[in-house]
């Protein structure tokens, strides 16, 4: 049963490594280090290798009151942290609590939700983005799903479309990836948020724009769909949702997706994975979303992580 990871550790099959997990919640709680029951660093490396959540937002109220403890927590189990943004403030903590550790980057950005309370003035986030710790921009891109009832729709949309622009630009200008949320309705307008933001992508993609691309996070939906993003050079990036959801059509395309074009996240403190569903989500407990990558795949918790992390610092640039 027991086989060898690529860097010669033992590893054992994802399913068995999470069912230890659960067996033992304890060790989740005290890390690795102080966990004390040698045979888990005997049979489960998933608790020694490198992981980057590339969407955990310790900068957000959710970890006010103790982003510090729970950054530090992350860190000592080995998982660096991308903080992307959701306005203005949040942009500046970001790079604020960036600038304190190794190990955690900031993104800037303007979330599609934000475009009808909040207006948008694109030239704090240029001036933002030229800090050394600003990775990527974002998050930005299309919500069909949060539109107030009272909002008009073709407003909704053209709003976010130009708030996308501007981020689209900016990366352009920064040499820097765009981190893209995308998240449908339930209606015929409304459901078709992915072929709308292709639909941007690819135009800018022609015009010689967005030339380190970016990442469709928390992606939800199809292979089909995932196909054409993937066309552009895009990367796809999977959060706790497949941990819990009994999707086929979302599992079928993690199946698909090839693992070198794949990142994984939290979008800590929400979307909490199994085992912790009910508790605040936070950026270490993105190893339960490569585990279950890896028992959809077929592969080891250390070639997922191995693979995720690489990708992530090429997308990143991180050095
Ligand atoms: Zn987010």
């Amino acid at each position: 049963m027991l086989f060898r990871g690529r860097v010669g550790r033992p590893t054992v099959p994802a399913a068995l490594c999470l069912a230890l997990a659960r067996s033992i919640g304890t060790i989740e709680h005290h890390g690795r280090s102080r966990c004390g029951i040698p045979f888990t660093a005997l049979f489960c490396s998933f608790f020694l290798s490198m992981l980057i959540d590339t969407h955990g937002h310790v900068n957000l109220s959710g970890f006010n009151e103790d982003y510090d403890e729970v950054i530090r927590r992350s860190l000592e189990n080995d998982t660096q942290i991308i903080a992307p943004s959701t306005q203005l403030p949040t942009s500046k903590k970001a790079i604020a609590i960036a600038e304190k550790y190794d190990g955690v980057w900031a993104a800037v950005g303007f979330h599609p939700t934000h475009v009808l309370n909040d207006e948008f003035d694109p030239a704090p986030f240029a001036e933002l983005a030229k800090h050394p710790k600003v990775v990527a921009m974002g998050e930005t891109g299309i919500d069909y799903y949060h539109v107030p009832e009272s909002a008009d729709l073709d407003d909704w949309k053209r709003r976010q479309r130009d708030v996308l622009q501007h981020h689209i630009d900016i990366a352009t200008e920064r040499n820097l990836p765009v981190i893209t949320h995308c998240r449908v309705g339930k209606t015929p307008e409304t459901s078709i948020a992915y072929h709308d933001l292709h639909a941007i992508i690819k135009q800018n993609v022609e015009q010689g724009k967005l030339a380190r691309r970016g990442v469709v996070h928390c992606y939800v939906s199809d292979w089909e769909t995932a196909k054409m993003f993937l066309d552009l050079d895009y990367m796809i990036s999977f959060t706790g949702i497949i941990t819990f959801a009994h999707d086929e059509v979302l599992l079928d395309a993690v199946r698909k997706i090839p693992l070198d074009r794949m990142m994984i996240e939290t979008d800590s403190p929400y979307l909490t994975p199994v085992p912790h569903r009910g508790k605040r989500n936070e950026p270490w407990y993105v190893k339960f979303v490569a585990l279950k990558i890896a028992e959809l795949k077929g592969l080891t918790f250390d070639e997922v992580a191995e693979v995720t992390t690489q990708n992530a610092r090429k997308f990143f640039s991180l050095r």
